[in-house]
């Protein structure tokens, strides 16, 4: 079957649209999150049409396709055995359309979310979407995994911004639900099958996003706090004071401050390290000297109840990217370290990373447990670095990391989704009933089991 499914997507695509041998294996992860890839073939399809032919070949054949977005995936979903065909998008990578008066983007999967915050730019609109990996991460990808990243706290996430999608089934239909409207309540509203499904139901290949109105005021603040209830404190009452401009509310600890900013990171320090914890702020709005005043005013307060130490105001676009920077520094932290992405009230977590540095460095005293996240969207990620993994310590620290979860009614996955990673973890979070649902959708769409296998839940086992 090998050749001939190889020869069957070559008549699809043309030749040098497919790769094998070789070519498959010198395929790199643009952020090392998986160790490699194996592949009877790389297939990269240019449309739809081409998407929906290569699926009906393969179910035909009962070949499994995995599809690579940007591969800059967490959880191993874009894991390969030798016998799957990779499906990757990065050849539909059109932005259709931005409809200015409507304020919504129509484009094809394999946009990268770079190009698409640059393309709603263009046309003085705002893609309200923003991860760290925004230069290799696509829109289907961004869809698939339900990401979440800078901006949740202000504008949802990416379930909240898509209006509509097409997607290819695993027999090759072609589900077209391209809404553009905000309101459209005509029957099941089906894109939401797709988004989060982290590929086992169907291959986005289109979407149409809601753009926003480009914000007028930036401001960005870091503040260096000396504990974790100072920063929910802050939390609280940035929220209360700046309900509709605040955009992102970012923590990072100590360890995850070191390692990005001098003398041991890359970027210049603007706050000593050494605090305990640092805060990102930002706000985003309509009017910059009114915007700033306001935000000047909550620094003020912050600092006069003593609940920061130190802080910087950035004066200009530079100052605000330079804060970012730091806090989109993960390379040094992510690379050769098992990271975690867990949901569970933002007044709990300090107390709940806290049981989690014990509970590892009772284990492991060589191990630095280093968090960060998205704290204003009860998010927090955590980093287990410095540690020689084998399978077995692997196992171990999930079963830290998830066990003083569960006292909290935490989510297993906040954002990065299951993929095979977290699968066996997945009962933490969800009951017995939802999994076999879960799985009956599966078996529905997909009886041959041949899209993304495995990832998710084990629809094979029963
Ligand atoms: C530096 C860095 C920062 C990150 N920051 C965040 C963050 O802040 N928030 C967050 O939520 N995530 C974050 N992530 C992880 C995040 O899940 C991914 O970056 C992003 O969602 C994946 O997009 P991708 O195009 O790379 O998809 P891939 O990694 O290629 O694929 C993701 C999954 O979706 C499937 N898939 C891909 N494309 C399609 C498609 N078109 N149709 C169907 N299935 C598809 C794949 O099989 C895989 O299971 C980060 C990752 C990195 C490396």
């Amino acid at each position: 079957m090998s050749n001939d499914i190889v020869a069957a997507l070559q008549d699809i695509v043309g030749e040098r649209h497919v790769l094998s041998g070789d070519a498959v294996a010198e395929i790199g992860f643009p952020w090392n999150t998986h160790s490699g890839c194996a592949a009877r073939a790389i297939v990269k399809p240019a449309s739809t049409e081409e998407v929906a032919a290569i699926m009906r070949c393969c179910n035909l054949a009962g070949q499994t396709v995995v599809p690579f977005g940007g591969m800059t995936n967490l959880v191993q979903g874009c894991a390969t055995a030798a016998d799957d065909i990779v499906l990757s998008l990065a050849r539909m990578n059109r932005v259709e359309d931005v409809d200015r008066p409507a304020a919504t983007m129509t484009a094809q999967a394999g946009v990268t979310l770079h190009a698409a915050q640059e393309a709603a730019a263009a046309a003085d609109l705002f893609f309200p979407l923003d991860i760290g990996a925004r230069a290799s991460c696509q829109l289907g990808g961004l869809a698939a995994n339900n990401a979440g990243g800078n901006k949740v706290i202000r504008y949802g996430m990416t379930r909240d911004t898509v209006l509509g999608l097409e997607a290819v089934l695993a027999d090759g239909t072609v589900i077209s639900s391209m809404n553009r409207y905000i309101k459209n309540n005509s029957g099941f509203d089906l894109k939401h099958l797709f988004i989060g499904s982290e590929g086992v139901l169907g291959i986005i290949t289109r979407l149409v996003f809601r753009l926003r109105a480009t914000a007028r005021s930036h401001n960005v603040a870091l503040l260096a706090c000396g504990s974790f209830d100072d920063v929910i404190a802050m939390l609280e009452i940035a929220n209360r004071t700046l309900p509709t401009t605040i955009s992102a509310f970012e923590v990072m600890w100590d360890s995850f401050y070191d390692r990005a900013v001098q003398p041991r990171g890359r970027l210049a320090p603007p706050l000593e390290p050494g605090a305990g914890l640092y805060v990102l702020i930002e706000t985003m709005g309509v009017d910059q000297e009114h915007d700033t005043t306001a935000f000047e005013a909550l620094l003020e307060d912050l600092m006069n109840q003593d609940l920061c130490v130190d802080g910087m105001l950035a004066k200009s676009d530079r100052e605000r990217e330079l804060i970012w920077e730091i806090r989109d520094e993960v390379e040094p932290v992510i690379g050769g370290a098992h990271n975690f992405d867990v949901s569970l009230r933002s007044a709990d977590v300090g107390e709940y990373v806290s049981k989690v540095e014990a509970a590892i460095t009772a284990l492991f005293p060589e191990a630095s447990v280093i968090g960060f996240g998205h704290l204003g969207d009860n998010n927090v990620h955590i980093s287990v670095a410095d540690v020689v993994w084998d399978d077995k310590k692997i196992r171990q620290v999930e079963e830290q990391v998830y066990g003083c979860l569960a006292p909290f009614d935490g989510a297993i996955s906040a954002e990065h989704g299951i993929g095979l990673e977290k699968r066996a973890y997945l009962p933490i979070s969800r009951s017995q009933a939802e999994i076999e649902l879960m799985k009956s959708l599966k078996r529905m769409l997909d009886p041959k089991n041949i899209l993304n296998p495995g990832k998710v839940v084990d629809a094979a086992s029963q």
